[in-house]
């Protein structure tokens, strides 16, 4: 197994967009697995490629472990694209592997239509709602160089600004190996 440290709120790479594949290769499938190795260890459901330091297009899932949803399998999301977003929203509380302990309450679209490549690099669709819509919005913005703290009010960001600075700092106690340079980057 393989642990890679995950780059935090401040790290550079998280406010960058990501670039896309144009293959799959031994790196990558690598790359992918070392993800979901990280994403487990750190009691993740959704773990995007810029939050182990990799400039690529890649986010992987797996909610099966939440209650409700495990007869949902692990998915790989390669350039992957929302090409729906359902007009009607919803407020569902959040978390980030990069952000640790912070939660906030986001808003976003309660169903989307996500177009990506597997692994094979073949094209895939997929509709989704509940948990598995919230996530894989949280994903994929994060290759958007969004985190979910950018999505909160002025009053939010107050509140949680010394925390912030804490993790910034490496001044938690952190559950799983973490970045120590804001330029840490592997590809
Ligand atoms: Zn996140």
């Amino acid at each position: 197994m393989t642990l890679l440290p995950v780059t935090l709120i401040g790290d550079k790479i998280l406010k960058k967009k990501t670039s896309n594949l144009k293959v799959v290769d031994v790196k990558t499938v690598e790359l992918i697995r070392d993800m979901f190795d990280t994403m487990r260890n750190a009691n993740g459901i959704g773990l995007a490629a810029n939050q182990v330091g990799a400039d690529k297009s890649i986010f992987v899932i797996d909610v099966s472990v939440v209650e409700g949803n495990e007869e949902i399998k692990p998915i790989v999301f390669i350039n992957p694209k929302i090409t729906y977003r359902s007009e009607e929203k919803i407020k569902i509380e959040e978390g980030c592997l990069s952000i640790p302990d912070i939660r906030a309450e986001i808003e976003r679209p309660e169903s989307i239509t996500i177009v990506y490549k597997d692994t094979e690099f073949k094209e895939k669709t997929l509709k989704a709602d509940g948990l598995l819509a919230r996530v894989i919005q949280h994903e994929y913005d994060h290759l958007q160089g969004i985190l979910f703290t950018d999505l909160i009010d002025d009053q939010l960001k107050k509140k949680i600004n010394k925390d912030i600075i804490k993790i910034k700092k490496r001044k938690i106690d952190f559950q799983y190996p973490v970045t120590e340079s804001v330029d840490y980057q592997i590809a």
